[in-house]
């Protein structure tokens, strides 16, 4: 059954050029964007980059030393945790070991003076929505951890809060839960129209939950997308190179007609569509995927170069690949026999998708 939504609405959140400092490191620097209502949005970006303070301040657990955050168009810049009306599923859960399942759900309501009774019938009412019903009266500590990390997510459902945040909430969790978790996740924040601001450094499981992904470089915001977009126009070469693979590649833009570009890489030619670079010198992103190999000579069209390495994944094959342009990595689906080291091939690139042009700076 589709479980009822809740009864307010959900929020945006909007941060208006928001600094965080301490002391001299500046960990978000001059930060905007806007996280739609009923929108997850993932905080993508390298250890150190700032996504955790960017979630604590919409929390309220840091506040900006300037600029200005509004959750639901109102301003909450200085307002305390308390009074934002958000809530936070920490990396540790943070579940209290001496309270039972039912206790640990209902503390929140409890502390904010909601008579016990009907604190454990909220408390319930998140525990059933959860899939945890009957594991109520048990500890933290007779729970597997995916079952830990629901009673955590119940606990911060609980208050029906506006926005809901994530930090990590994969990170102690064993490979084969993860993805569940992570599908678990995406379709209760679908089903009840949740606002959720979600940070991870996993760029697999940020495309695969979000509908936007703003990735986060050195304190400030690299691109900000669908993961669609952000996987296929990468805007620099940080996020090419952080949002999946790709093999950066120096090539000369020989001119524009209108909305498509002649790039020259080597001896071959591309049609590509022209995105806010100058004639001249250009980077490529190309994908693994974007990239043919045919067992031969090169003729015309085609980069000459030789297999140095095939690793067979089953689902797909991977070379590594020497060529007149320099070493790349290449990836091949279907369950063809691999083309064995040593072997001579002609270099193509499809063009429709997985070859994009880096803007210039
Ligand atoms: P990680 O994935 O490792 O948690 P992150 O992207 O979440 O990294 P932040 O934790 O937001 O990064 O930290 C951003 C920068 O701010 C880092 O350089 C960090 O050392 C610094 N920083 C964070 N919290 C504090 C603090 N309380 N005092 C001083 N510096 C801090």
């Amino acid at each position: 059954a589709r479980p009822t939504a809740f009864k307010k609405p959900a929020a945006s959140v909007e941060f208006r050029n928001v600094t965080k400092r301490y002391g001299a490191v500046t960990a978000v620097d001059s930060v905007s964007f806007t996280i739609p209502p009923g929108q997850l949005v993932t905080l993508l970006g390298p250890s150190g980059c700032g996504k955790t303070t960017t979630l604590r301040m919409i929390a309220g657990l840091e506040m900006a030393s300037s600029g200005q955050i509004l959750i639901g168009g109102r301003d909450v810049t200085n307002l305390s945790a308390a009074d934002r009306d958000v809530s936070m599923v920490f990396q540790s859960y943070a579940l209290f070991p001496h309270m039972s399942v039912l206790e640990n759900v209902a503390y929140g309501p409890s502390v904010q003076g909601v008579p016990k009774k009907d604190a454990y019938g909220m408390a319930m009412e998140k525990l059933e929505l959860i899939g945890l019903k009957g594991l109520e009266k048990r500890a933290p500590s007779e729970l597997s951890g995916g079952q830990q990390q629901r009673v955590a997510v119940a606990r911060a459902l609980v208050l029906e809060p506006q926005v809901l945040l994530f930090d990590e909430p994969l990170s102690n969790l064993d490979a084969k839960l993860r993805r569940r978790v992570r599908e678990d996740i995406r379709e209760l924040q679908q089903s009840l129209n949740l606002t959720v601001a979600y940070v991870t450094h996993d760029q697999e499981e940020a495309l695969a939950v979000s509908d936007h992904i703003i990735v986060m470089s050195n304190a400030r915001i690299a691109q900000t997308g669908a993961p669609r977009e952000l996987y296929e126009e990468p805007a620099n070469l940080f996020v090419a190179d952080f949002i999946g693979d790709a093999n950066i590649i120096s090539g000369e833009l020989v001119s524009v007609a209108g909305p498509t570009a002649q790039v020259r890489i080597g001896n071959v030619s591309l049609q590509l569509p022209h995105r806010g670079a100058s004639q001249g010198a250009v980077k490529l992103a190309v994908r693994p995927d974007a990239i043919l190999l045919d067992e031969g000579t090169a003729s015309t069209g085609a980069l000459a170069g030789a297999v140095r390495k095939a690793s067979y994944l089953g689902t797909q094959v991977e070379y590594d690949v020497e060529s007149s342009i320099g070493d790349l990595f290449v990836v091949q689906f279907g369950r063809k026999e691999p083309v064995a080291p040593g072997t001579p091939v002609a270099i193509s690139f499809v063009t429709n998708r997985g070859v994009a042009i880096i803007p210039d700076a």
